[in-house]
């Protein structure tokens, strides 16, 4: 069945997807603190609630946007990354000041540019926050990954930081298409095909050839697992685990988790592209120690 093509369908799985990279990313920063190393090794759950970061609080901004203006407009999305940046989600010191600089009136064109000498931020701040966009455009992932590729600029403008957008909202829109859940194989044969020649790209072909690979660990140790922060550290990892649980919330977390690295991030992008998919939800008890996302992404003005 073709997916909902109307605003509301698109709204509803946006905020399904929404919530799925809500629960990855705050159940993924607990495992930061050093008392629940060992849970994470049992695969045991920490005391809630689990309060999200800096990967669901932008998020949450590019759900406002497109149901305000149904498609991402630069303007609106950097004006509400800005207006709603709280210094203590954890976001990285150039992003940090670049929103406070936005929010004093500063023109986030030249700000995003002119970040790192001029090469503009290859963090992986532009996908850890996307995966909503690509369940949106669950109907045309082409479009998925067009507009991926524009709402990345207002913070990050060098090309492994838009390419990594680009290519977590193609996975979710792939995930999120008719048919249920794609193989493996067809997620991220589906991604590479969408996105530009990068170092993203080229990490997920390696992650393509390792799809068989039994062990997490190896493959992180390969691909890299966002202990750099950088688009491609982080992107072709998320994706290969994601790619393998499709339809799994629960595996695809563990999986994801377990290998360390930028947790919060990695499994904001793999919660967020698996819960895309209708066969993806994260369990109910996870979503209910979730903090809940807040009210003003669906506040339409
Ligand atoms: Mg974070």
């Amino acid at each position: 069945m073709t997916p909902d093509s109307s605003p509301d369908g698109r709204l509803e799985r946006a905020l399904a997807c929404l919530r799925g990279l809500a629960v990855g990313d705050a159940l993924g920063s607990q495992f930061f603190v050093p008392v629940n190393y060992p849970l994470l090794k049992r695969r045991e759950l920490p005391p809630g609630p689990w309060q999200w970061t800096d990967d669901t609080e932008m998020a949450c901004s590019v759900v406002a946007v497109l149901a305000a203006h149904r498609r991402i407009d630069q303007d609106a999305l950097a004006h509400s990354f800005a207006h709603h940046h709280d210094f203590d989600r954890g976001y990285g010191p150039a992003v940090n000041r670049l929103l406070r600089l936005v929010r004093e009136g500063g023109d986030w064109r030249e700000l995003a540019a002119a970040l790192f000498d001029g090469r503009g931020s290859w963090g992986n701040g532009a996908a850890m926050r996307i995966a909503p966009l690509g369940a949106w455009y669950a109907d045309d992932p082409e479009q998925a990954t067009h507009q991926a590729e524009i709402s990345a600029y207002p913070t990050h403008q060098h090309r492994e930081a838009v390419v990594g957008a680009m290519a977590v909202s193609a996975a979710a829109a792939l995930a999120a298409g008719p048919g249920g859940p794609p193989s493996p194989e067809a997620l991220l044969d589906g991604v590479i095909a969408l996105v530009p020649k990068s170092a993203v790209g080229a990490g997920l072909r390696r992650a393509r050839d390792m799809l068989d690979y039994g062990d997490a660990s190896t493959v992180a140790a390969v691909l890299g697992c966002g202990r750099r922060t950088t688009a491609h550290d982080t992107v072709p990892f998320a994706l290969w685990s994601a790619a393998r649980s499709l339809g799994d919330y629960e595996q695809a977390f563990w999986t994801t988790a377990q290998v360390g690295g930028d947790v919060d991030t990695t499994c904001a992008i793999v919660g967020g592209v698996i819960a895309a998919g209708k066969a993806g939800t994260p369990p109910a008890s996870w979503v209910e120690q979730t903090e809940a996302v807040p009210g003003w992404v669906t506040a339409v003005p």
